[in-house]
């Protein structure tokens, strides 16, 4: 048997995660925005919760300082999302064409976006450096290509190269981006490019900014901070290089990790903020407009998934319970599930918590292959078919960007806001793809 928690009454409450969770999860069972057979899958995301993030990266940063806040479009694309994040003072990171055209939608201005693609094309340069989008170049070649789409005119964009300060990787290999052999941007320790770089913006007058991403969840907050320490020095390399403050902005990517264990928010963007103040005071110095590019830290806790339990049964003396999320939403901890593990809570049907004792069982998702597990031998109260699933830490990189793998359709997401007195109001924030109609029998 297992016991229910009873309801949040007191509004004190809705500022605890996981009653908060529970809160709307509740909510949404009652409005139909889940239903065992209509709306077996969807994903939330907090928008109030979006708001006090972008307030508390606000903050983390000197008010002196002259800093846009450019959220990678990758983390949460959904248009919404974006607007949200928009109305809250950030701009947006667009890594393809495809997220700049979402950030615009949102209502970004061309002068709050930065294009990151490491592979942009002659049509895709020329159409943000006449709009006055920011451009990070990735390679020699693409900064070739820029002194030709720039002959003859001028633009407004703000041009920055990106540099890779090669400081090492972190504990997962697939989101380190300044190891020796990264792909991204141009190394600055391999023989004769420091020296080429140099020679670039000394001949380049409008190359003004440098960038750098070290990495993403996996690397800790020194190694980044060092990594941004070495482009705030060769930021200062440069303008002791050509006699003058050329370099007037070094934009220091995202990659602040994200606490998946539990809902503590650590480490917080002050932590950040007080770590970059040690390893590269310069930053701070007044001398450099800054850009950042948080993603998952925005995100990440902003926004859960929840989904039915639709069998269950035994297998090899262990519980299995075979969910309707599964590689589609949670496509990184599905195929890597050492690096991206992911909380699970167990909810009954009508959204309470559920708090039985905790029984070691798998948890599985709709697709076809046996690898398609959201947690195997995972210590959750025995769930029974339509219980339902939460997943945590999910507002970023997991049902914003579904999988379509099996046919599966894009789930519905809906944000929400939840009031003084605990009301919840929802918004359609992406519908769900329709299904797959089958027809009817013949005959
Ligand atoms: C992915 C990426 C980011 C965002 O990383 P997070 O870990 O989500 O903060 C920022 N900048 C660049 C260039 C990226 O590739």
């Amino acid at each position: 048997m297992t016991t229910e928690l009873s309801a949040p009454t007191d509004p004190a409450d809705l500022c605890v995660p996981a009653r908060r969770r529970e809160h709307v999860l509740r909510a949404a069972v009652r409005e139909g925005l889940l239903h065992p057979e209509r709306a077996v899958l969807a994903g939330f995301v907090d928008f109030d919760g979006l708001a006090a993030t972008a307030g508390a990266l606000h903050r983390a940063f000197p008010a002196s300082l002259d800093v846009l806040h450019a959220f990678a479009v990758k983390a949460n694309c959904l248009v919404p999302v974006l607007a949200e994040l928009h109305r809250n003072g950030m701009g947006c990171e667009a890594a393809t064409a495809g997220e700049l055209a979402q950030a615009l939608e949102a209502g970004c201005p061309p002068e709050s976006i930065v294009f990151d693609s490491p592979a942009k094309t002659t049509a895709e340069l020329r159409w943000a450096l006449d709009r006055g989008v920011a451009v990070n170049v990735d390679n020699f070649q693409e900064l070739s290509r820029i002194d030709a789409v720039l002959a003859g005119r001028t633009s407004r964009s703000r041009i920055g190269v990106r540099v890779n300060p090669q400081v090492g990787g972190g504990t997962i290999g697939a989101m380190s981006t300044a190891t020796r052999h990264s792909k991204f941007g141009i190394p600055l320790e391999d023989d004769g490019n420091r020296q080429r770089l140099l020679r670039a913006y000394r001949e380049r007058p409008w190359l003004t900014w440098v960038h750098t991403h070290v990495g993403s969840q996996g690397c800790p907050l020194d190694l980044i901070a060092r990594g941004v320490a070495r482009a705030v020095e060769f930021a200062e390399e440069v303008n002791r290089h050509v006699g003058r403050r050329q370099v007037t902005g070094i934009d220091i990517g995202g990659g602040l990790p994200v606490n998946f264990d539990g809902d503590e928010v650590a480490p917080g963007f002050d932590e950040y903020v007080s770590r970059l103040r040690a390893h590269a005071p310069a930053l701070f110095g007044g001398g450099y407009a800054v850009v950042t590019e948080f993603g998952r830290s925005v995100a990440a806790k902003n926004g859960f998934t929840a989904a039915y339990v639709e069998y269950t049964k035994n297998v090899g003396g262990r519980p299995v319970a075979i969910t309707h999320a599964g590689v589609q939403v949670a496509t990184r901890t599905v195929f890597a599930p050492e690096a991206w593990p992911l909380r699970i809570e167990a909810h009954g049907p009508d959204g309470r918590a559920r708090d039985g004792r905790p029984v070691r069982q798998d948890v599985g998702g709709p697709a076809c292959f046996a690898g398609d597990l959201l947690a195997r031998d995972r210590a959750l109260p025995l769930l029974e078919p339509g219980d339902l699933v939460v997943l945590p830490d999910t507002g970023a990189y997991y049902f914003s960007t579904p999988f379509h793998y099996n046919s599966l359709p894009e789930p519905a997401v809906h944000g929400f806001r939840v009031d003084a007195g605990g009301r919840v109001a929802f918004e359609t924030v992406r519908p769900a793809q329709p299904g797959w109609d089958l027809p009817a029998a013949a005959g």
